[in-house]
């Protein structure tokens, strides 16, 4: 009866541990700020609207939201050697950005993590930034103009680079 329990005991923890294995690999391993989370989804839903797949259980781009040096960008992409990939936005801007704002700068830093772009500075005729991937946020080369009459065209351009 003895043997017979810890047999028992044996195979639930090795169950247990072959449960804990094959969760690896799941979105759930994938940790992403809430706020930014419905973005990483809207994104998601772009691009399969444009025929792109968007699975992040297997990109594993993790989304976090950080003081950022003043010096430095309002985001950023980090890829690591195993394929992982993090954006880190700033949080201050992020606090003060709407809607529209927080999608343009998760879709560009997006634009780098997962479509692996760099950046596009060129501009229309009245000065517009012509890509969501324009080097810097209201002060570069071009105007950051991205609204919601815009926005479509913006992200087609973005998933056809
Ligand atoms: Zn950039």
């Amino acid at each position: 009866m003895k043997l017979l329990s810890s047999i028992f005991r044996i195979t639930f923890s090795f169950l247990f541990m072959i449960l804990l294995v094959s969760s690896c690999g799941s979105e759930e391993d994938v940790e992403i700020n809430e706020e930014m989370a419905p973005y990483f989804e809207t994104f998601k839903e772009e691009a399969a609207k444009r025929g792109i797949i968007f699975d992040n259980s297997i990109e594993k781009i993790e989304g976090f939201l950080e003081f950022l040096p003043k010096e430095s960008n309002l985001g950023v992409c980090k890829s690591y050697t195993d394929g992982s990939s993090e954006i880190i936005i700033d949080k201050p801007y992020w606090r003060v950005s709407t809607n529209l704002q927080r999608e343009h700068i998760m879709f560009h830093e997006l634009g780098h993590c997962f479509l692996n772009l760099g950046h596009d500075d060129s501009k229309d005729d009245n000065g517009d930034c012509v890509s969501i991937m324009a080097s810097t946020i209201g002060g570069g080369d071009c105007l950051t103009n991205y609204n919601q009459f815009n926005r479509d065209s913006l992200i087609t351009e973005l998933f056809s680079k």
